[in-house]
Protein backbone atom coordinates (compact mmCIF):
# COMPACT_ATOMS: atom_id res chain seq x y z
CA UNK A 1 0.00 0.00 0.00
CA UNK A 2 1.59 3.54 -0.75
CA UNK A 3 0.00 6.72 -1.16
CA UNK A 4 2.26 9.41 -3.71
CA UNK A 5 1.85 12.99 -3.15
CA UNK A 6 1.05 13.57 -6.46
CA UNK A 7 -1.64 16.32 -6.31
CA UNK A 8 0.57 18.26 -4.18
CA UNK A 9 3.22 18.90 -6.70
CA UNK A 10 2.00 21.44 -8.99
CA UNK A 11 1.42 23.22 -6.34
CA UNK A 12 5.01 23.41 -4.56
CA UNK A 13 6.54 23.88 -8.36
CA UNK A 14 3.68 27.05 -8.72
CA UNK A 15 4.55 28.77 -5.10
CA UNK A 16 8.44 27.81 -5.81
CA UNK A 17 7.87 29.59 -9.37
CA UNK A 18 6.76 32.69 -7.69
CA UNK A 19 8.89 32.99 -4.73
CA UNK A 20 11.77 32.53 -7.14
CA UNK A 21 11.02 35.11 -9.22
CA UNK A 22 9.89 37.41 -6.54
CA UNK A 23 13.82 36.41 -4.80
CA UNK A 24 15.36 37.11 -8.23
CA UNK A 25 14.02 40.40 -8.17
CA UNK A 26 15.99 41.29 -4.98
CA UNK A 27 19.70 40.83 -6.39
CA UNK A 28 21.42 42.02 -3.52
CA UNK A 29 22.37 39.41 -0.74
CA UNK A 30 20.25 39.61 2.08
CA UNK A 31 20.63 38.52 6.06
CA UNK A 32 18.50 35.42 6.33
CA UNK A 33 18.16 36.96 9.90
CA UNK A 34 16.43 40.12 8.99
CA UNK A 35 14.73 38.26 6.34
CA UNK A 36 10.96 38.71 6.65
CA UNK A 37 10.10 37.93 2.70
CA UNK A 38 8.62 34.18 3.92
CA UNK A 39 6.57 32.67 6.55
CA UNK A 40 8.61 31.12 9.64
CA UNK A 41 8.18 27.18 9.75
CA UNK A 42 9.52 25.19 12.92
CA UNK A 43 12.52 23.61 12.54
CA UNK A 44 13.90 20.95 15.03
CA UNK A 45 18.17 20.91 16.27
CA UNK A 46 20.54 19.55 18.31
CA UNK A 47 22.54 21.85 20.23
CA UNK A 48 25.13 19.16 21.02
CA UNK A 49 26.22 16.02 19.73
CA UNK A 50 24.58 13.01 21.23
CA UNK A 51 22.08 15.58 23.19
CA UNK A 52 18.16 15.98 23.14
CA UNK A 53 16.86 18.61 20.85
CA UNK A 54 15.32 21.80 20.76
CA UNK A 55 12.60 23.70 18.37
CA UNK A 56 12.64 27.45 16.85
CA UNK A 57 11.04 29.28 13.82
CA UNK A 58 12.94 30.00 11.26
CA UNK A 59 12.27 31.80 7.58
CA UNK A 60 11.33 28.94 4.93
CA UNK A 61 13.00 30.98 1.90
CA UNK A 62 15.70 34.32 1.82
CA UNK A 63 17.15 36.05 -0.36
CA UNK A 64 20.30 34.69 -0.42
CA UNK A 65 22.70 35.76 -3.65
CA UNK A 66 22.01 33.52 -6.57
CA UNK A 67 24.91 30.96 -6.42
CA UNK A 68 24.20 29.39 -9.90
CA UNK A 69 24.01 32.42 -11.44
CA UNK A 70 27.36 34.03 -10.45
CA UNK A 71 28.94 30.75 -10.92
CA UNK A 72 27.66 30.95 -14.66
CA UNK A 73 28.94 34.26 -14.99
CA UNK A 74 32.27 33.72 -13.40
CA UNK A 75 32.72 30.18 -15.48
CA UNK A 76 30.63 29.72 -18.42
CA UNK A 77 31.99 26.10 -18.97
CA UNK A 78 29.61 23.57 -17.78
CA UNK A 79 29.17 22.29 -14.87
CA UNK A 80 26.97 19.01 -13.53
CA UNK A 81 24.64 21.17 -11.70
CA UNK A 82 21.53 20.26 -11.56
CA UNK A 83 22.48 16.32 -12.61
CA UNK A 84 20.66 13.69 -10.87
CA UNK A 85 22.00 10.24 -9.97
CA UNK A 86 21.35 7.27 -8.89
CA UNK A 87 22.85 6.20 -4.92
CA UNK A 88 20.55 3.21 -4.12
CA UNK A 89 17.86 2.35 -6.74
CA UNK A 90 15.97 -0.68 -5.63
CA UNK A 91 12.43 -0.03 -7.97
CA UNK A 92 10.11 1.98 -9.73
CA UNK A 93 9.70 5.03 -8.06
CA UNK A 94 5.80 4.45 -7.91
CA UNK A 95 6.61 2.08 -5.49
CA UNK A 96 9.34 3.15 -3.20
CA UNK A 97 9.62 5.99 -0.77
CA UNK A 98 11.89 8.28 -2.81
CA UNK A 99 14.80 9.89 -0.77
CA UNK A 100 16.56 12.95 -3.06
CA UNK A 101 20.38 14.07 -1.13
CA UNK A 102 21.57 17.89 -2.46
CA UNK A 103 24.79 18.76 -1.10
CA UNK A 104 25.65 22.64 -0.24
CA UNK A 105 29.01 24.53 -0.06
CA UNK A 106 30.38 21.91 -2.99
CA UNK A 107 32.25 23.93 -5.86
CA UNK A 108 32.06 22.70 -9.56
CA UNK A 109 35.38 21.04 -8.63
CA UNK A 110 34.45 19.16 -5.81
CA UNK A 111 31.31 17.23 -6.61
CA UNK A 112 33.14 14.00 -6.41
CA UNK A 113 33.66 14.80 -2.84
CA UNK A 114 29.82 15.22 -2.72
CA UNK A 115 28.71 11.86 -3.81
CA UNK A 116 31.40 10.41 -1.71
CA UNK A 117 29.52 12.35 1.15
CA UNK A 118 25.86 11.31 0.51
CA UNK A 119 26.91 7.40 -0.24
CA UNK A 120 28.71 7.93 3.30
CA UNK A 121 25.73 9.03 5.27
CA UNK A 122 23.23 7.18 3.71
CA UNK A 123 25.37 4.37 4.90
CA UNK A 124 24.96 5.71 8.11
CA UNK A 125 21.52 5.98 8.27
CA UNK A 126 20.45 2.59 7.16
CA UNK A 127 22.89 0.78 9.49
CA UNK A 128 20.15 2.34 11.96
CA UNK A 129 17.10 -0.60 12.23
CA UNK A 130 14.44 -0.16 10.96
CA UNK A 131 16.05 1.38 8.17
CA UNK A 132 18.56 -1.09 7.78
CA UNK A 133 16.12 -3.82 6.83
CA UNK A 134 13.78 -2.06 4.81
CA UNK A 135 15.80 0.09 3.28
CA UNK A 136 14.74 -2.53 -0.09
CA UNK A 137 11.68 -0.33 -0.05
CA UNK A 138 13.84 2.95 -0.53
CA UNK A 139 15.49 4.27 -3.67
CA UNK A 140 18.05 7.53 -2.94
CA UNK A 141 18.87 9.85 -5.99
CA UNK A 142 21.62 12.63 -5.63
CA UNK A 143 21.42 16.29 -7.46
CA UNK A 144 24.22 17.98 -7.99
CA UNK A 145 23.93 21.94 -6.56
CA UNK A 146 27.09 23.73 -7.63
CA UNK A 147 28.54 26.48 -5.13
CA UNK A 148 30.32 29.34 -6.22
CA UNK A 149 32.26 28.89 -3.01
CA UNK A 150 33.82 25.76 -0.95
CA UNK A 151 32.13 25.23 2.68
CA UNK A 152 29.12 27.08 3.99
CA UNK A 153 28.10 29.90 6.32
CA UNK A 154 28.69 30.25 9.83
CA UNK A 155 31.85 27.90 9.50
CA UNK A 156 34.32 28.03 11.72
CA UNK A 157 32.71 31.23 13.28
CA UNK A 158 29.54 33.34 12.99
CA UNK A 159 30.98 35.88 10.73
CA UNK A 160 32.31 33.62 7.85
CA UNK A 161 29.89 34.03 4.95
CA UNK A 162 29.80 31.86 1.75
CA UNK A 163 28.14 32.06 -1.52
CA UNK A 164 26.11 28.73 -1.72
CA UNK A 165 23.96 27.14 -3.96
CA UNK A 166 21.25 26.65 -1.04
CA UNK A 167 22.11 28.97 1.33
CA UNK A 168 22.97 26.80 4.20
CA UNK A 169 24.14 28.42 7.17
CA UNK A 170 25.26 27.62 10.63
CA UNK A 171 24.11 30.06 13.79
CA UNK A 172 20.56 30.07 12.33
CA UNK A 173 18.29 31.90 14.62
CA UNK A 174 21.40 32.45 16.49
CA UNK A 175 21.83 28.89 17.32
CA UNK A 176 25.42 27.80 16.37
CA UNK A 177 24.73 24.16 15.80
CA UNK A 178 21.10 24.89 13.74
CA UNK A 179 22.00 24.83 9.77
CA UNK A 180 19.35 26.50 7.64
CA UNK A 181 18.97 26.14 4.43
CA UNK A 182 16.35 28.02 1.91
CA UNK A 183 13.68 26.19 1.06
CA UNK A 184 12.71 27.29 -1.91
CA UNK A 185 16.46 26.83 -3.68
CA UNK A 186 16.16 23.30 -1.89
CA UNK A 187 12.86 22.47 -3.82
CA UNK A 188 14.19 23.46 -6.77
CA UNK A 189 17.00 20.98 -7.07
CA UNK A 190 14.78 18.33 -5.49
CA UNK A 191 12.06 18.54 -8.44
CA UNK A 192 14.94 17.70 -10.53
CA UNK A 193 15.00 14.20 -9.45
CA UNK A 194 11.74 11.72 -8.86
CA UNK A 195 8.93 12.37 -6.91
CA UNK A 196 10.78 13.24 -3.69
CA UNK A 197 9.17 12.01 -0.57
CA UNK A 198 12.45 13.15 1.14
CA UNK A 199 15.21 15.22 0.92
CA UNK A 200 18.16 15.47 2.78
CA UNK A 201 20.72 18.31 2.34
CA UNK A 202 24.67 17.29 2.79
CA UNK A 203 26.33 21.10 4.08
CA UNK A 204 30.37 20.97 3.26
CA UNK A 205 31.41 21.04 6.49
CA UNK A 206 33.35 19.29 9.76
CA UNK A 207 31.76 20.94 12.23
CA UNK A 208 28.66 19.32 13.98
CA UNK A 209 24.93 20.52 13.17
CA UNK A 210 21.99 20.11 11.22
CA UNK A 211 18.11 20.48 11.46
CA UNK A 212 14.92 19.40 10.74
CA UNK A 213 11.87 21.00 8.78
CA UNK A 214 8.95 19.37 8.86
CA UNK A 215 5.25 20.19 7.71
CA UNK A 216 6.12 21.40 5.02
CA UNK A 217 3.46 19.86 2.70
CA UNK A 218 1.45 22.25 4.49
CA UNK A 219 3.46 25.05 2.99
CA UNK A 220 2.75 23.40 -0.61
CA UNK A 221 5.79 21.83 -1.12
CA UNK A 222 5.53 18.62 -2.76
CA UNK A 223 7.83 16.72 0.20
CA UNK A 224 7.04 17.02 4.02
CA UNK A 225 10.75 16.93 5.54
CA UNK A 226 13.93 18.26 5.07
CA UNK A 227 16.88 17.41 6.74
CA UNK A 228 20.35 19.20 7.23
CA UNK A 229 23.65 18.24 8.51
CA UNK A 230 27.26 18.27 8.17
CA UNK A 231 28.95 16.24 5.55
CA UNK A 232 32.23 15.48 7.50
CA UNK A 233 30.95 14.82 11.07
CA UNK A 234 29.52 11.17 11.39
CA UNK A 235 27.48 12.30 14.68
CA UNK A 236 25.61 14.57 12.52
CA UNK A 237 23.90 11.54 11.20
CA UNK A 238 21.79 10.77 13.51
CA UNK A 239 20.03 13.73 13.13
CA UNK A 240 18.66 12.52 9.46
CA UNK A 241 17.71 9.14 11.31
CA UNK A 242 16.04 10.79 13.29
CA UNK A 243 13.89 13.70 11.68
CA UNK A 244 13.47 10.84 8.79
CA UNK A 245 11.12 9.37 12.15
CA UNK A 246 8.92 12.25 11.78
CA UNK A 247 8.30 12.38 8.48
CA UNK A 248 7.83 8.31 8.07
CA UNK A 249 6.88 7.14 11.01
CA UNK A 250 4.96 9.97 12.01
CA UNK A 251 6.70 9.52 15.71
CA UNK A 252 6.93 12.12 18.58
CA UNK A 253 9.77 13.59 20.28
CA UNK A 254 9.85 11.68 23.24
CA UNK A 255 12.35 14.59 24.88
CA UNK A 256 10.60 17.69 27.48
CA UNK A 257 11.33 21.01 28.06
CA UNK A 258 11.64 21.51 31.90
CA UNK A 259 9.76 24.57 31.66
CA UNK A 260 6.56 23.44 30.53
CA UNK A 261 5.41 21.39 33.37
CA UNK A 262 1.67 19.23 32.85
CA UNK A 263 0.43 18.45 29.50
CA UNK A 264 -3.57 18.72 30.55
CA UNK A 265 -4.25 18.30 26.77
CA UNK A 266 -6.11 14.93 25.19
CA UNK A 267 -4.69 11.76 24.23
CA UNK A 268 -1.25 12.59 21.23
CA UNK A 269 -1.76 11.49 17.42
CA UNK A 270 1.94 9.90 17.39
CA UNK A 271 1.59 6.11 18.38
CA UNK A 272 4.37 6.87 20.99
CA UNK A 273 3.24 9.47 23.16
CA UNK A 274 0.23 8.96 25.80
CA UNK A 275 -1.42 10.40 28.11
CA UNK A 276 -2.18 6.95 29.64
CA UNK A 277 -0.15 5.23 32.42
CA UNK A 278 0.51 1.30 31.72
CA UNK A 279 -2.23 -0.04 33.62
CA UNK A 280 -4.99 2.59 31.54
CA UNK A 281 -3.26 1.73 28.11
CA UNK A 282 -3.46 -2.30 28.92
CA UNK A 283 -7.09 -2.01 29.97
CA UNK A 284 -7.98 0.53 27.24
CA UNK A 285 -6.13 -1.31 24.84
CA UNK A 286 -4.81 1.10 22.78
CA UNK A 287 -1.21 3.29 21.86
CA UNK A 288 1.45 0.25 22.76
CA UNK A 289 -0.46 -1.81 24.99
CA UNK A 290 1.03 -4.90 23.08
CA UNK A 291 4.27 -3.85 23.97
CA UNK A 292 4.12 -3.18 27.43
CA UNK A 293 6.71 -5.76 29.43
CA UNK A 294 8.58 -6.77 26.50
CA UNK A 295 12.75 -6.39 26.54
CA UNK A 296 13.46 -3.44 24.14
CA UNK A 297 16.13 -3.11 21.94
CA UNK A 298 16.95 0.31 23.81
CA UNK A 299 17.78 -1.83 27.05
CA UNK A 300 15.18 -2.05 29.71
CA UNK A 301 11.55 -3.02 29.04
CA UNK A 302 8.75 -1.19 27.32
CA UNK A 303 6.44 0.47 29.64
CA UNK A 304 5.23 4.10 30.10
CA UNK A 305 7.85 6.20 31.24
CA UNK A 306 6.48 9.90 32.34
CA UNK A 307 7.81 12.99 30.10
CA UNK A 308 7.22 13.15 26.05
CA UNK A 309 5.92 15.39 23.96
CA UNK A 310 7.98 18.48 25.27
CA UNK A 311 5.69 17.97 29.06
CA UNK A 312 7.31 16.86 31.79
CA UNK A 313 4.37 15.62 33.53
CA UNK A 314 1.54 14.25 32.46
CA UNK A 315 2.40 11.98 29.47
CA UNK A 316 4.14 8.98 29.06
CA UNK A 317 6.50 7.22 26.57
CA UNK A 318 7.63 3.85 25.32
CA UNK A 319 10.93 3.60 27.42
CA UNK A 320 13.66 5.27 28.64
CA UNK A 321 15.70 6.36 25.85
CA UNK A 322 15.16 6.04 22.38
CA UNK A 323 16.55 7.46 19.11
CA UNK A 324 13.41 9.96 19.49
CA UNK A 325 14.49 11.20 23.05
CA UNK A 326 18.36 11.79 22.72
CA UNK A 327 21.31 10.91 19.75
CA UNK A 328 22.96 9.08 22.02
CA UNK A 329 21.23 6.02 20.94
CA UNK A 330 20.89 4.57 17.86
CA UNK A 331 18.01 2.15 18.56
CA UNK A 332 14.17 3.01 18.15
CA UNK A 333 12.01 1.17 20.99
CA UNK A 334 9.69 -1.44 19.81
CA UNK A 335 6.42 1.07 19.46
CA UNK A 336 8.81 3.21 17.02
CA UNK A 337 9.77 0.57 15.35
CA UNK A 338 6.61 -0.51 14.06
CA UNK A 339 5.84 2.84 13.16
CA UNK A 340 8.48 3.23 11.34
CA UNK A 341 7.57 -0.10 9.36
CA UNK A 342 3.85 0.65 9.04
CA UNK A 343 5.26 4.35 7.38
CA UNK A 344 8.27 2.15 4.94
CA UNK A 345 4.77 0.57 3.65
CA UNK A 346 2.81 3.38 3.82
CA UNK A 347 4.86 4.53 1.14
CA UNK A 348 5.86 1.85 -1.12
CA UNK A 349 5.02 -1.38 -2.36
CA UNK A 350 6.60 -4.36 -1.97
CA UNK A 351 5.22 -5.93 -5.07
CA UNK A 352 5.04 -5.24 -8.49
CA UNK A 353 4.55 -7.41 -11.48
CA UNK A 354 5.13 -6.68 -15.17
CA UNK A 355 1.74 -8.44 -16.11
CA UNK A 356 -0.77 -5.76 -15.76
CA UNK A 357 -3.43 -6.21 -13.13
CA UNK A 358 -6.91 -6.12 -13.78
CA UNK A 359 -7.05 -7.28 -17.76
CA UNK A 360 -7.70 -10.64 -17.69
CA UNK A 361 -5.35 -13.13 -18.59
CA UNK A 362 -5.19 -17.10 -20.14
CA UNK A 363 -4.84 -19.97 -17.96
CA UNK A 364 -1.34 -20.74 -19.17
CA UNK A 365 -0.24 -17.43 -19.51
CA UNK A 366 2.99 -16.68 -17.08
CA UNK A 367 2.63 -14.20 -14.04
CA UNK A 368 5.91 -12.82 -12.74
CA UNK A 369 5.81 -10.68 -9.46
CA UNK A 370 9.14 -8.65 -8.02
CA UNK A 371 8.95 -8.78 -4.34
CA UNK A 372 11.39 -5.98 -3.40
CA UNK A 373 14.41 -6.93 -1.27
CA UNK A 374 14.06 -7.23 2.52
CA UNK A 375 16.11 -8.09 5.41
CA UNK A 376 17.03 -8.65 9.11
CA UNK A 377 13.63 -7.70 10.93
CA UNK A 378 11.42 -7.99 8.04
CA UNK A 379 10.04 -11.68 6.93
CA UNK A 380 8.09 -11.45 3.74
CA UNK A 381 6.41 -13.85 2.60
CA UNK A 382 5.11 -14.69 -0.75
CA UNK A 383 1.34 -16.38 -0.75
CA UNK A 384 -0.75 -17.54 -4.13
CA UNK A 385 -4.14 -17.77 -4.27
CA UNK A 386 -7.07 -19.02 -6.51
CA UNK A 387 -9.94 -17.47 -6.34
CA UNK A 388 -9.62 -16.19 -2.84
CA UNK A 389 -8.58 -19.88 -2.00
CA UNK A 390 -4.62 -19.80 -1.16
CA UNK A 391 -2.25 -22.47 -2.86
CA UNK A 392 0.30 -23.40 -0.17
CA UNK A 393 2.47 -25.02 -2.37
CA UNK A 394 2.75 -21.95 -4.75
CA UNK A 395 4.50 -20.17 -1.68
CA UNK A 396 7.55 -18.37 -2.14
CA UNK A 397 7.08 -19.02 -6.39
CA UNK A 398 7.93 -15.72 -8.06
CA UNK A 399 6.78 -17.00 -11.49
CA UNK A 400 3.27 -19.06 -11.62
CA UNK A 401 0.79 -20.07 -14.80
CA UNK A 402 -2.87 -20.16 -12.89
CA UNK A 403 -3.58 -23.82 -15.21
CA UNK A 404 -0.80 -24.81 -12.98
CA UNK A 405 -1.75 -23.15 -9.85
CA UNK A 406 -4.96 -25.21 -9.79
CA UNK A 407 -7.49 -22.92 -12.00
CA UNK A 408 -9.73 -24.93 -13.87
CA UNK A 409 -10.69 -25.36 -17.57
CA UNK A 410 -14.17 -25.05 -16.73
CA UNK A 411 -15.28 -22.25 -18.40
CA UNK A 412 -15.84 -19.94 -15.71
CA UNK A 413 -14.07 -17.22 -14.54
CA UNK A 414 -11.59 -17.04 -12.26
CA UNK A 415 -8.96 -14.76 -10.39
CA UNK A 416 -5.65 -15.54 -9.68
CA UNK A 417 -3.97 -13.42 -6.30
CA UNK A 418 -0.39 -12.77 -5.36
CA UNK A 419 0.38 -11.14 -2.31
CA UNK A 420 3.50 -10.21 -0.29
CA UNK A 421 2.92 -10.06 3.55
CA UNK A 422 5.60 -9.11 6.16
CA UNK A 423 5.26 -11.80 9.09
CA UNK A 424 7.99 -10.05 10.62
CA UNK A 425 7.92 -10.23 14.98
CA UNK A 426 8.01 -5.99 14.62
CA UNK A 427 4.62 -5.70 13.81
CA UNK A 428 1.99 -6.52 16.17
CA UNK A 429 -1.13 -4.13 15.41
CA UNK A 430 -2.83 -6.08 12.95
CA UNK A 431 -4.05 -2.81 10.76
CA UNK A 432 0.40 -2.26 10.34
CA UNK A 433 0.53 -5.53 9.27
CA UNK A 434 -2.62 -5.36 7.02
CA UNK A 435 -0.05 -1.84 5.44
CA UNK A 436 2.50 -4.09 4.87
CA UNK A 437 0.57 -6.69 2.99
CA UNK A 438 0.51 -6.00 -0.93
CA UNK A 439 -2.03 -7.85 -3.62
CA UNK A 440 -2.01 -8.29 -7.06
CA UNK A 441 -5.32 -10.00 -8.55
CA UNK A 442 -5.81 -10.60 -12.29
CA UNK A 443 -9.03 -12.24 -14.16
CA UNK A 444 -8.35 -15.65 -15.43
CA UNK A 445 -10.37 -16.35 -19.08
CA UNK A 446 -13.60 -18.00 -18.92
CA UNK A 447 -13.26 -19.28 -22.52
CA UNK A 448 -10.15 -22.03 -22.07
CA UNK A 449 -10.06 -21.86 -25.73
CA UNK A 450 -9.13 -18.04 -25.18
CA UNK A 451 -5.44 -17.15 -25.32
CA UNK A 452 -4.66 -13.23 -24.20
CA UNK A 453 -1.28 -12.04 -24.21
CA UNK A 454 -0.11 -10.36 -20.86
CA UNK A 455 -0.08 -6.84 -21.11
CA UNK A 456 3.10 -5.06 -19.78
CA UNK A 457 1.40 -2.48 -16.97
CA UNK A 458 0.75 0.84 -18.84
CA UNK A 459 2.24 4.08 -16.27
CA UNK A 460 2.72 4.20 -12.94
CA UNK A 461 -0.38 2.98 -10.54
CA UNK A 462 -1.90 5.72 -8.00
ZN1 LIG B 1 12.47 15.38 16.74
Amino acid sequence: MHTKRTAAISTGVALAAVLGAALAASAAAVDPEESTQTPNVSVEYFPEPGGEGRRTEVPLSYGTPDASAALRSAAPAATTDGEVAPLAVTGSSDDRLDVVIIGDGYTADEQDAFHTAAAAKWADITAIEPYASYKGLMNVWTVDAVSAESGITGDPTADVTRNTALGSYFWCSQTERLICADIDKVAAYAEKAPDADLVVVVSHSTKYGGAGYSGLEESGYPFDGVSTLSSDNAQSSMIATHEIAHSVGLLADEYTYEGYGTWTGGEFTEPNSSILTAARMANSRSKWYRWLGENDPTGGTVGTYEGSSYYPFGTYRPTQNSIMRALNINEFNLPGREAMIAGFYREANALSSDVATGTTIGRKDRITVTQAALTGLAAPQLRWYVDGVRVKRAQGLTAAVPATLGVPADGRKHTVTVESVDTTTSIRDPKVRAEATDRLTWNVSASPAAHQKPVPRPGPRH
